[in-house]
């Protein structure tokens, strides 16, 4: 029996939708934490309709009234050198009529707070650091780094990418070095250039990088991330830093209005993205992963929480329906999610060399199909996809 029996190790965006979307479903769940309160660095996210979709039906999109910023205008390229619009979508007027729902942005705090109060009090435990899983046949026990235990019948491991419950569904192999790093900061709007004011996300694409900034917080910042070649830069960490010197030194050469931007970011953050292969399977009897644990993914689909979120759902819906066969569930609910974020790993991937092409024929032939794509059509398999369709047996 479930009961109140499922953990779910992590309190991101994933582990929280998780909870969420489990008790929604009648199923209850603890989620442990390590952090010793609930943050979210600041950085924002593109929430698109296939996550939007699940997020209302939990309320969580009435909680982010007048913070969540709904676009206008979505996946505009710019040219890296003067701005030349290459391509932009309509994420109004065509976004509402193709999908039933408008494309957002959030700051993560925002969006990580609205998802925690569709959580039950009491079902969140912080400053729980998991250090081990050990596997029973049809139970698990978790420890912690505070000398605590703790069994469940089921264990969701949304620990992100160097999760310590993916030790106990497949071989502990560490994530690599993807060659890539990031900057990203948030500069206040009154202090940001009128381009960037727009609600508009923005991409400016150049020689081995890209920049992409959109308004979060109701309009009153603006959020920035930009990618450079990461160099001997092997970071990864939320809290590491760079300077603005250094962050400016890599968009040299680029459109001058971009300089008032990256210098409003004042300490820009600064990591290297990590890289890990999809898996072929993340559950193994009452264990699996969620999220960035499962799939992580580079963040040029802007797609990674809204797996995530997808997946709490799908996977709230296969245990709701088999109470009594949670390793069932588990393998129904794994095979139910691993071709789409299989997919999404490899198009976000692959993005990589596009965005980051030098100028030459290939840019050409990429700016031109750009000029003529529509991929809010294009991308319909993405956005159009409702994780709630999924036909699920009752067991
Ligand atoms: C630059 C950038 C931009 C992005 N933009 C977008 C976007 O626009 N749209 C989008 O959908 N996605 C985007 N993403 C992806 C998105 O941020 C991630 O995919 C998403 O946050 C994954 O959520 P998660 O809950 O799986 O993992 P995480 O957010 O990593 O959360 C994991 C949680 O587990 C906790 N934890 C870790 N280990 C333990 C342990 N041992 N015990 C207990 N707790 C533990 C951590 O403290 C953390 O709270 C972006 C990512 C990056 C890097």
């Amino acid at each position: 029996m479930i009961g109140s029996r499922v953990a779910v190790v992590g309190g991101g965006i994933g582990g929280l939708a998780a909870a969420a979307f489990l008790h929604r479903g009648g199923v209850r769940s603890v989620v442990f934490e390590q952090a010793a309160e609930l943050t979210e660095v600041g950085a924002g996210l593109v929430l698109a309709p296939n996550a939007v979709r699940l997020l209302r039906r939990i309320g969580v999109m009435d909680r982010l009234v007048g913070r969540a910023v709904p676009l206008d205008v979505g996946w505009e390229f710019r040219r890296w050198e003067d701005g030349q619009v290459l391509s932009a979508e309509d994420l109004a007027e065509s976004c509402q009529q193709l999908y039933g729902e408008r494309t957002y942005t959030v700051h993560r705090a925002d969006l990580a707070q609205a998802i925690a109060s569709a959580v039950p009090p009491g079902s969140l435990r912080l400053g729980k650091r998991c250090t081990s899983v050990e596997v029973f046949a049809d139970a698990a026990l978790l420890s912690f780094a505070d000398g605590t235990s703790a069994e469940a019948d089921v264990v969701v491991g949304a620990d992100g990418v160097h999760s310590t419950v993916r030790g106990a569904v497949t071989e502990p192999v560490p994530p690599t070095y993807s060659g890539v790093c990031a900057f990203r900061g948030i500069v206040p709007t009154d202090r940001a250039p009128g381009f960037a004011r727009r609600r508009a996300q923005t991409l400016w694409i150049g020689p081995a990088h890209h920049l992409v900034h959109y308004p979060i917080s109701g309009g009153a910042a603006i959020n920035l991330v930009a990618f450079a070649p990461a160099g001997d830069y092997a970071v990864e960490s939320w809290s590491a830093t760079a300077s603005g010197a250094e962050f400016l030194a890599e968009f040299t050469g680029w459109d001058p209005r971009l300089r008032e931007l990256i210098l409003g970011v004042g300490t820009p953050g600064r990591w290297a993205l990590l890289d890990r292969a999809p898996l072929r399977g993340w559950s193994a009897g009452p264990v699996t992963l969620l999220g960035d644990a499962a799939h992580p993914m580079f963040p040029f689909f802007a797609q990674g929480a809204a797996q995530s979120i997808e997946d709490a759902a799908v996977l709230a819906r296969c245990l709701a329906r088999a109470p009594s066969s949670p390793a069932d569930a588990l393998r129904r609910y794994e095979s139910l999610r691993i071709g789409r974020t299989t997919r999404l790993q490899e198009v976000s991937h692959a993005r990589a060399h596009v965005n980051h092409l030098p100028d030459g024929p290939e840019q050409e032939a990429r700016d031109a199909a750009l000029a003529q794509a529509d991929p809010l059509v294009a991308n319909g398999w993405i956005y159009a996809y409702d994780a709630e369709d999924e036909e699920i047996p009752s067991v």
